[in-house]
């Protein structure tokens, strides 16, 4: 009797105190407040297009001196004219002398006007995320050249289809902003956390905190192999249309 008498008892208690830590909590919002970290101050840019203050210009329209060729480090090969670069399909894939781990970025693109081909074969391009993870570049304007949905520009290729199409059409820049946040692994090598990427195609979200599933290879298979910080990678792709250029790369790192 007294020991039920005791439990009840204690109950009562806890349960005034746990309805008093409530009432504190709603009586004091500042318990909810934090004063560390404070925000880094960044100056933004003029407009969405433009670097933000800590943002560094991967590509400022006069040289390719933060590029290499992706094969064999050697200088960046790609023409530069009028401020931007074209791909020399001769010259393979470049990629950026930094590395990079999470990021967001800032790349636009073209598409000649015209351009020929279909499917794969028309305004192939990437933007590979780690080196390794293709954001695809290609002609889909209008859905208007036939492929398949995992390989249209705005997807990750081969993995997610692009929530929507707002590509314009070849001749007119097309620009994508970019949140990537990189694999984590295990120390024996296996994966800890998938990567994940926001990307806004001219402004319309077209992947939203996607979690990709592995290096987006040719064949069927998405796989994991363990990596630290790495390049940012642009495709120069073998099919015979009219290169892709590039102008404006800013990245926050
Ligand atoms: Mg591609």
């Amino acid at each position: 009797m007294l020991v039920a008498a005791l439990v009840g008892l204690t109950a009562v208690v806890q349960g005034q105190t746990s309805i008093r830590q409530a009432n504190s909590s709603f009586s004091n919002p500042e318990n909810a407040e934090v004063f560390n970290p404070v925000p880094p101050v960044v100056v933004p840019g003029e407009t969405f297009a433009s670097p933000p203050s800590d943002a560094t210009m991967l590509f400022n329209g006069k040289d390719l001196n933060e590029w290499v060729s992706a094969e064999d480090q050697s200088p960046a090969k790609w023409t530069i004219s009028n401020g931007i670069m074209t791909v020399n399909k001769a010259a393979g894939d470049i990629e950026t002398k930094r590395k990079f781990t999470s990021y967001q970025l800032h790349i636009e693109w073209r598409i000649p006007a015209a351009i020929t081909g279909q499917g794969q074969s028309r305004g192939n391009s990437g933007v590979f995320l780690s080196g390794r993870y293709e954001i695809q570049v290609l002609d889909t304007y209008n859905n208007e050249n036939k492929t398949y949905v995992n390989g249209m520009a705005g997807s990750i290729y081969r993995e997610a289809i692009p929530l929507s199409n707002p590509e314009r059409k070849p001749g007119e820049w097309n620009v994508y902003d970019i949140a990537y946040t990189d694999p984590q692994f295990n120390d024996d090598g296996t994966l800890k956390s998938p990567a994940r990427v926001s990307v806004f195609f001219n402004g319309v979200l077209v992947q939203n905190n996607e979690a990709i599933k592995g290096s987006t290879s040719v064949n069927a298979k998405h796989v994991y192999v363990q990596h630290g910080p790495a390049p940012l990678r642009l495709q120069a792709h073998g099919d015979k249309s009219a290169p892709i250029s590039f102008r404006n790369i800013w990245i926050r790192g």
